[in-house]
């Protein structure tokens, strides 16, 4: 179901109008100071339309996870100096009490055109969708928006509860271009679709793979996961990380998904992470027993990198190994840097997962992807094909 956004309301709907937008600050902190800005930054584009077409914009996030109650490392006041840093021309209040009165009272100043509230999770009925605190958040503003794709998938006061009683309730356009990027590739994906997927444990990405085996062309399986595979196969997989429990589901998958499933056919592999001066590549049937894998090898690093280059739509959730560690990075640069390339070729290639995204950031390839999600978990459920309450709650189109 398409959702409205902020680019479907009228001028009537929009100036002189209070804006009352959730968006997802949740930024890494350092010493009171934010650490990283992007998603500051990805909120941004939502910001400057509303105030260019004569909006107030009252501005909700959580950060962290208080319990409930005001916790002074968890003050949205570091966000606040980042913001004023990024809007130069705009006076950024900050209202840096939890008290709805005061809210309201800033909410109504002519002269404060952005207007940023402290915290949401010092309210005690936010994470609990408390009805009551839904609609006082409603008397904040003359109508939604919700850009917090990365909290879309938590039913909270803020980011559904809210939706049900200011209305119109739209998407921002962060919000839209993560569901037309994330629901394009599941809805009407170009074909060859290729789909990576890594990360430490195949349990939580499960429902990913059945979700996307039946559309994709190849599914690509590095990282951790790759192992709970190679026991299933008969192949010993010394220290690896393997979950004993999904070694049935893993066989099941390999006789079912026929030669779409693409595993590793070599592995980089050490006696420990604190012996990576030692990593070295084995045939994926000639892992040492005292020894783990730790990314894919040279050869799959290979086959996987052709197999995206040929692709028109790539998906790729998980790291190909502890991308933290060196070398053990290789795997992961190697598949982000054939999406760069398909991306040139005109491939549309997006990259969805918290730590997938970070290692996209640090290899400096954002820009070279068509779109990395800023939602690590909701990208996630999106991907499964679960609904996200804070999407559905949005007005239809
Ligand atoms: P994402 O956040 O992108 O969805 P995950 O959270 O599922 O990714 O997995 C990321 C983690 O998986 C990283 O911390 C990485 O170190 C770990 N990982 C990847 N490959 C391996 C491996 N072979 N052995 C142990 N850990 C691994
Ligand atoms: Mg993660």
């Amino acid at each position: 179901m398409k959702k409205k956004t902020i680019k479907d309301l009228s001028d009537a709907d929009v100036r002189g109008k209070r804006a009352l937008v959730r968006v997802d600050f949740n930024v890494p902190l350092d010493n009171g100071r934010v650490s990283d800005d992007t998603r500051i930054r990805a909120a941004l584009p939502t910001i400057q339309a509303l105030l260019d077409r004569g909006a107030r914009v009252i501005l909700l996030s959580h950060l962290g996870r208080p319990k409930g109650k005001p916790e002074v490392k968890y003050s949205l006041e570091p966000v606040a100096h980042r913001l004023t840093e990024l809007l130069p021309a705009q006076k950024i209040t900050f209202i840096e009490t939890t008290d709805t009165d005061e809210a309201m009272k800033a909410t109504h100043d002519p002269n404060a055109h952005v207007v940023l509230l402290e915290n949401t999770r010092f309210l005690g009925g936010e994470e609990t969708n408390d009805e009551r605190l839904a609609r006082g958040l409603s008397q904040l503003g003359d109508f939604y928006v919700n850009d917090a794709f990365g909290s879309a998938h938590r039913a909270h006061a803020s980011t559904e509860g809210v939706a049900h009683y200011l209305k119109p309730a739209v998407a921002g356009l962060l919000m839209e271009r993560e569901l037309e990027y994330l629901g394009g590739a599941l809805e009407n994906p170009k074909q060859p679709f290729v789909a990576v997927l890594g990360g430490a444990k195949v349990s939580g990405k499960v429902d990913v793979i059945e979700r996307l085996l039946p559309k994709v062309d190849k599914l690509l399986i590095g990282g951790a996961m790759a192992c709970t595979f190679f026991k299933a196969m008969g192949l010993e997989t010394g220290k690896s990380l393997v979950e004993a429990d999904r070694v049935a589901m893993a066989k099941d998958l390999l006789a079912r998904a026929g030669d779409k499933l693409l595993l590793p056919v070599d592995a980089m592999v050490s006696s420990g992470l604190d012996a990576a001066q030692s990593a070295h590549a084995v045939a994926r049937d000639a892992i040492p027993p005292h020894e783990a894998m730790f990314d894919i090898g040279p050869k799959s690093a290979a086959a996987f990198a052709e197999a995206i280059m040929g692709a028109k739509t790539v998906i790729w959730n998980g790291p190909m190994g502890v991308f933290e560690t060196k070398p053990f990075d290789a795997g992961t640069r190697a598949v982000a840097e054939a999406m760069a390339k398909a991306t040139k070729t005109g491939a549309t290639t997006i990259v969805g997962g918290g730590d997938s995204a970070a290692a996209v950031a640090e290899m400096k390839l954002e820009d070279a992807m068509s779109h990395v999600s800023t939602g690590g978990g909701a990208s996630l459920e999106f991907l499964e094909g679960k609904v996200l309450p804070g999407v559905a709650a949005l007005d239809d189109r």
